[in-house]
């Protein structure tokens, strides 16, 4: 440990007098593995964005970094470009330092790496935007020829169904549809997250989480407190300025989800419960929740997008953004059809803009374990580790927390 402590000092004293510092072989196992243990290894040197977000007081706790560790910080880095454009090694300076990138690739790898069942992991690689919108596409059509075949073209088009979607596909299939779908994200979200934790615990402490600790990782996940640079005036986007859209974005995205989630659940317990059957309308609590959920959605999702389209290209990790933009077009898609549908209630394309809606959301949820809402869970899952491991003895007796 002194070995390494003097090591670590004689490098501070190199980047100091501007000369190149030798580094540390690391135990890790891919390229991007590597390049994060490397690019950190100057950081622990240098600490100049300590103050910026989470990885850095988790990074000076540490002296070297194997593979759990630099799983954990990579989930734990929310992209937010700080500190590529804080850094005077970012390129094109010769250590080539740029965290932003070379965690998201990391990123990206632990998704598939940890994903349930192993053998779908590769599916993460293929979940772009074309897949996702040919998915939504193709399981509306079905569902477009199945009501056709079921009851003619007069179904699909004029039928009188009223407002009740029931008339048309019935309560129970569309339960027996939509359970077994949800249970499998469920299921498989917590079983890829659970294989994540099982690495990382040990590298960040091993203790279990205590109640302020979650108390605390609840807070910085429902206010995104790391997109907000460290300062307050938020986090880069397209070059080096500051911007608090993203995290507004991110919020109306999320918050917007919820909601939609929260009235779908309140709808479910007002029919099995108390036997009031849907269709709801202003002003019972599934609608409005659901009105404004969907619009919240929208708007996030289409900001989100527009955000992503002129990201600096040094941020993250170019093949990762076809899954960012298929995960924020479908979101949108079940948000607008949602809502076409509410305005479209009692007119003749009803059944179709139920069949687009339903194709939509099906396809959002057959893609969720695949795709970009993992980083969510991933992120919570390092938030919880981070804010409970802060609270331990720093293992090398040095840090910045
Ligand atoms: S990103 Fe650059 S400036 Fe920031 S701690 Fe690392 S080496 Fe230093
Ligand atoms: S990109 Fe932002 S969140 Fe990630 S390590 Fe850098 S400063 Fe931290």
């Amino acid at each position: 440990m002194q070995n390494t402590i003097s090591a670590l000092a004689q490098e501070a004293q190199d980047l100091a007098a501007g000369r190149v510092i030798p580094i540390l072989p690391v135990s890790t196992e891919t390229a991007a593995e590597g390049e994060v243990a490397r690019a950190l290894q100057i950081c622990n040197a240098c600490r100049y964005c300590e103050g910026f977000c989470a990885v850095f007081p988790a990074m000076t706790r540490r002296l070297e970094f194997g593979k759990a560790d630099v799983h954990y910080l990579a989930n734990l880095c929310h992209n937010c470009g700080a500190c590529l454009h804080a850094c005077q090694y970012a390129p094109p300076h010769e250590f080539a330092i740029n965290i932003p990138k070379a965690m998201a690739e990391v990123r990206g790898q632990t998704y598939a790496d940890y994903a349930w069942p192993p053998a779908l992991g590769r599916l993460y690689q293929r979940n772009g935007l074309t897949l996702s919108l040919a998915l939504a596409a193709g399981l509306s059509l079905f569902l477009v020829l199945a009501v056709a075949l079921q009851g003619g073209l007069g179904r699909l088009w004029g039928a009188d169904l009223g407002a009740n979607f029931y008339n048309l596909f019935p309560h129970n299939l569309l339960v027996g549809i939509f359970a077994p779908v949800f249970l499998f994200v469920v299921l498989a979200l917590a079983m890829g997250v659970r294989r994540f934790w099982k690495d990382v615990k040990p590298a960040t402490g091993g203790v279990d989480v205590g109640t302020p600790a979650a108390a605390e990782a609840a807070h910085d996940v429902l206010r995104l407190k790391y997109l907000d640079g460290g300062h307050g005036e938020g986090c880069h986007n397209e070059d080096d300025a500051y911007t608090l859209s993203r995290r507004r974005f991110h919020h109306l995205t999320f918050y917007g989800f919820m909601l939609c989630f929260a009235a779908t659940a309140l709808a479910t317990v007002y029919h099995y419960v108390f036997g009031w059957a849907a269709p709801y309308e202003f002003p019972s609590l599934p609608k409005l929740l659901g009105a404004v959920g969907g619009t919240s959605l929208m708007l996030g999702t289409a900001g989100l997008w527009r955000l992503n389209r002129r990201r600096h290209p040094l941020h993250g990790d170019a093949r990762q953004k076809p899954m960012d933009l298929g995960f924020i077009a479908l979101l949108f898609l079940v948000a607008a059809s949602g809502m076409a549908l509410w305005l479209g209630r009692g007119t003749p394309a009803l059944a179709l803009l139920l069949c687009l809606h339903l194709g939509a959301v099906i396809a959002l949820f057959a893609t969720l374990p695949y795709g970009k809402f993992a980083h969510g869970v991933f992120r919570t899952a390092s938030l919880l580790r981070h804010n409970t491991e802060k609270r331990q003895p720093s293992p090398i007796g040095l840090g910045a927390d």
